[in-house]
């Protein structure tokens, strides 16, 4: 395979929400992907990063007990270490989904898209704008030399929910993608006017859906890069073949993410070495076929998820750090577990007191149906305090 589908970046994605390294670490780990061919880093700081003044909550520089990550000397280490390594840093901040870490915080809680839920923020509330901007200028000033700028976008999971945006999906030409695109496009431009020589790259994932005359109405092509993300291994590697041939006729950029470790399950420990592999192979096919379709292919982002929006373990629910979206499922599956449990109960009832006793059939239902359904209904009863908490994430 040659330089051409490869692209010319290769970055490394570093999730250092909920678990950042410190910066010896780095140390050892960035010369270390240097020779391994990495160009540079994709550097989702998330809570990490030492936001301050109005924006000093969200980040290290936080309160909140369980926050951890870098002061502002170790993050201008952290970018120190990777400039003497020869890698590039592209800085990912999120802008419209996936904003838990802002919108868990009360001062930011009437920005969300849907009251209980912390992911999506809402594009029609007139403080969105001025707070992401904020969040984007501290980022950029932060970095030096920065080509490139990632806004994430990705995974808007409620969108078009709330009143204000309801109306204005109703009354667009094009309803929600309209929403979307129009969110996106005034980050974008923000940025453009701001920092002209920055290059703009968003997830893809929102934009599958969106028909080619709708993106090129809005004339997205012109502000942002899409950044094609697919982490499945080759038995589920569904990216649609026309998708290429959409986004070749909108976007002249455009690059690939693989995933390397995460994105396998919320609980996972260890990643799953079969699966990332067959996903890079897949990827390495998938590109040799569509990428001389793409005017100029940047490259791609080798990411690494360490941390999937909180579900549900003990630790987390003594501490009240749970995702109330995620929650949500679990109940009516509770709710039916309970009610299969208490219907085989009845049956077995019946068939067992042609035979036994009922003192025998009081122990063996006591033995071996009672603590499951007490074990379900405590889960239950969890999940319930948990939702009605409605914690952080
Ligand atoms: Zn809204």
């Amino acid at each position: 395979m040659d330089a051409l589908t490869f692209g010319s970046h290769r970055l490394v994605h570093l999730d250092l929400k909920g678990a950042p390294p410190r910066v010896c670490y780095f140390e050892k780990l960035f010369p270390l992907l240097r020779t391994w061919g990495a160009t540079g880093l994709l550097l989702e700081w998330e809570d990490t990063f030492p936001y301050n003044r109005e924006l000093s909550q969200i980040g290290s520089n936080g309160l909140s007990s369980l926050s951890s990550g870098y002061t502002v000397q170790e993050a201008r280490h952290i970018l120190q270490i990777a400039g003497d390594c020869g890698l590039a840093v592209v800085p990912l901040v999120q802008t419209f989904g996936h904003m838990e870490f802002v919108l868990k915080h009360d001062e930011w809680r009437s920005l969300r898209e849907v009251e209980h839920f912390p992911s999506s923020i809402c594009p029609s509330n007139p403080r969105t704008l001025p707070l992401v901007k904020s969040l984007i200028r501290q980022i950029v000033s932060f970095h030096p030399d920065v080509q490139y700028l990632h806004i994430g976008a990705d995974e808007v999971w409620h969108l078009g929910l709330c009143s204000v945006c309801t109306k204005r999906a109703a009354s667009s030409k094009y309803g929600k993608p309209s929403l979307y695109l129009e969110h996106v496009l005034a980050i974008a431009q923000y940025i453009q006017e701001t920092y002209p020589y920055l290059k703009i790259i968003i997830w893809d994932d929102m934009l599958r859906s969106i028909d080619l005359q709708v993106l090129n109405e809005h004339y997205i092509g012109k502000y942002v890069e899409p950044m094609i993300w697919h982490y499945n291994p080759r038995d589920n590697f569904v990216l649609p073949h026309e998708l290429w041939d959409k986004y070749t006729t909108v976007f002249p950029h455009i690059w690939a993410a693989t995933a390397f470790k995460g994105a396998t399950g919320s609980s996972q420990h260890v990643p799953i070495v079969r699966h990332h592999i067959s996903n890079h192979e897949k990827w390495l096919e998938e590109l040799s076929v569509h990428v001389n379709k793409v005017h100029e292919f940047r490259g791609t982002a080798f990411t690494g998820w360490s941390r999937i929006s909180t579900w549900m373990n003990p630790w987390q629910v003594a501490n009240n750090y749970t995702n109330p979206m995620q929650l949500e499922n679990l109940v009516p599956a509770f709710t039916e577990l309970l009610l299969e449990l208490s219907s085989l109960e009845g049956y077995l009832r019946f068939q067992m007191e042609s035979i036994f006793f009922s003192s025998m059939i009081d122990e063996w239902i006591g033995t071996n149906i009672q603590p499951m359904k007490g074990k379900l209904m405590e889960l239950k009863q969890t999940t319930e305090n948990q939702i009605k908490l409605n914690s952080r994430v």
